[in-house]
């Protein structure tokens, strides 16, 4: 069993005011193949395998979904409103959190840790530093254990994974 997930709300509301979700036109994907696309370039990115993640991840309709969720090990399920780049990273983190650990909670300190790498990878450093501003602002804990978080780096992660 995972560990409590008690900071889900805070990381949601911060993610939101960087990536925009829950907003009608909040999709940038265009559809689902283009979200598989991009879920590809994720997952064949230096980064992404360094830590682990799977070669391939199915991108499937979310149509039946309020939120996108991951389903299995190496699936998500992604509605069209989440169809965005910040959102296939969330989904894709817990593909990886998944393997990593699965005592972890589901938003917990160590999930929002991969989640900024991924956004650094990905997206670039402006955009981790913006999220890194609305997570400090909304009391979001990252880290190995929670408490380190500016001066986490990889190769901290390296020792734990
Ligand atoms: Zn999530």
């Amino acid at each position: 069993m995972p560990a409590r997930d008690t900071q889900k709300e805070k990381f949601y509301r911060a993610e939101r005011g960087v990536f925009g979700y829950w907003e009608d036109d909040s999709a940038t994907l265009e559809d689902l193949r283009e979200a598989q696309q991009y879920a590809n370039r994720v997952t064949s990115s230096k980064v992404w395998l360094q830590l682990g993640g799977p070669r391939f991840v199915l991108v499937k309709d979310g149509r039946s979904r309020r939120r996108a969720a991951m389903v299995g090990a190496t699936a998500i399920a992604v509605p069209r409103w989440a169809r965005q780049e910040a959102m296939i990273l969330h989904e894709l983190t817990h593909i990886l959190m998944f393997r990593l650990d699965k005592k972890a909670a589901y938003h917990g300190p160590q999930y929002v840790l991969m989640f900024r790498v991924l956004v650094e990878s990905m997206l670039g450093l402006d955009k981790r530093l913006e999220l890194d501003h609305a997570l400090e602002e909304g009391g979001v804990r990252w880290g190995i254990d929670g408490s380190n978080r500016l001066q986490t780096t990889l190769q901290q992660l390296e020792k734990w994974g």
